[in-house]
């Protein structure tokens, strides 16, 4: 009998779920660092490998994605459609968040004895995470910056915003030269971005082991009972992280796409961008698989999806908001502060400037909710509460970020009749 070749989507997810199984057992058995040491490594060096493309695909593809653009007005239309969806679907993200943390008040259960304990075990931790937001410049700052003084140091330290920024203006100049000029510097740069691309499926066909790794590792070192105490507050940021996809998403699909992008055939493309965020808990990594599975599996076009995407990896993050939003309730609760309106207008405005600021990386959002709880007089040391749950939630909330970046890929690409019918799944 002929075994049917497993497609490498059904690869990762066995991956994913043996890794739980293997890292559940391994919490029982006490043998974590057997795992740190030799399994681990696997998990990293495929995050190494991922990451390692993001920066000259990113470059490459916005470069050429401008270049060939030749319109500049163009390019002020998409860009504001993307800034405008972004920045909605962030508020509303936040605002579930908050309307979930008020209904159901999660940090009215927390006994007295595992606050206390919790305050404890956490606080050296928190500390340092404090120490670091405080740190980070302030938003006019952070605005400033977006312009790179050395765009070579830009491109060596992987600083996003930047990459973007010299891309855009680099691309829009060089339409502005003759022909014979521009034409070989597109040509050299569209060739990076073609091999990049080449690498990323190589890369890809090490992802069934990559997220083994990473998931057997992550739960051997936490352990599922650490929930425990944190319970009810993580099942509100997984519900309200569930609502957003199923309820914001679903809705701005159908709405702003007309019904033209088919609901399981869109979240069925983006599946193995999806895996690949939950084991990484980075946007910035999953950015070349989400890139690849939007434009192959969902059909957008590349011109929109390099310049929606690593934008969205860098600015958008409703994931990251709604969760700020449970939290910084959560944390007032515990505290027994009441939120007035007023306070929580300003989680909302906060919480949209944090995410923003903040880059797709593991665990940035819980240093970026230090800015929040600052600006509203909620104590900084509450993070020590919620650290111990942070890692797991971190794997959701970059689910929904990146899913986020993805709908307003199709929903950009639909507006601007670039949406095309998808070409062989790949992944
Ligand atoms: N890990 C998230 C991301 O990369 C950011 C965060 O919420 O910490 O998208």
């Amino acid at each position: 009998m002929k075994i049917p070749k497993l497609q490498l989507y059904t690869k990762i997810l066995i991956g994913l779920i043996l890794g739980i199984i293997v890292g559940i057992v391994a919490n029982q058995l006490k043998i974590t660092p057997f795992f740190s040491t030799y399994i681990k490594p696997f998990g990293t060096a495929f995050i190494r490998l991922i990451s390692m493309v993001v920066v000259p695909l990113v470059f490459a593809s916005l470069f050429v994605g401008t270049a060939s653009l030749n319109d500049i007005r163009k390019l002020g239309r998409i860009g504001g459609k993307t800034i405008g969806y972004y920045l909605c679907t962030t508020a509303i993200a936040i605002i579930i968040g908050l309307l979930l943390a008020n209904i159901f008040k999660p940090g009215s259960g927390l006994t007295k004895a595992t606050q206390d304990q919790l305050l404890a075990n956490y606080s050296a931790e928190a500390q340092t995470k404090i120490d670091t937001a405080l740190k980070k410049p302030g938003i006019a700052e952070t605005l400033i910056d977006i312009i790179p003084t050395n765009p070579i140091r830009s491109l060596a330290e992987g600083e996003m915003l930047q990459i973007i920024f010299f891309a855009l203006i680099l691309g829009i100049a060089i339409t502005l030269l003759p022909q014979e000029k521009g034409a070989p510097v597109i040509k050299f740069f569209d060739g990076v971005n073609e091999a990049m691309i080449k690498l990323v499926h190589i890369i890809m066909e090490f992802a069934p082991y990559g997220v083994f790794a990473l998931i057997a590792t992550i739960i051997g070192e936490f352990g599922l009972g650490i929930l425990g105490p944190l319970f009810k507050y993580s099942i509100i940021v997984i519900v309200g992280l569930f609502l957003h996809i199923a309820i914001t998403y679903t809705l701005a699909l159908k709405i702003l796409a007309k019904g033209r992008i088919k609901l399981r055939r869109f979240y069925r493309g983006i599946r193995p961008a999806q895996l690949i965020a939950f084991s990484s808990s980075s946007s910035s990594a999953t950015l070349p698989v989400t890139m690849e599975c939007v434009e192959e599996n969902v059909g957008v076009s590349k011109e929109i999806s390099s310049f929606v995407l690593p934008l969205g990896a860098t600015i958008n993050m409703d994931g990251t908001a709604l969760y700020q939003g449970v939290a910084s309730v959560f944390i007032a609760q515990v505290f027994g502060m009441d939120l007035t309106l007023g306070q929580q207008l300003t989680i909302v405005l906060m919480a949209t400037l944090a995410s923003i600021g903040a880059a797709g990386v593991p665990g940035v959002g819980m240093i970026t909710l230090t800015m929040v709880l600052k600006q509203i007089g909620i104590p900084l040391e509450g993070i020590a509460l919620i650290l111990g749950v942070d890692r797991i939630l971190d794997m959701c909330r970059t689910i929904v970020n990146i899913t986020g970046d993805a709908t307003c890929a199709a929903i950009v690409a639909f507006s601007e009749g670039q949406l095309h019918e998808p070409g062989q799944e790949v992944f």
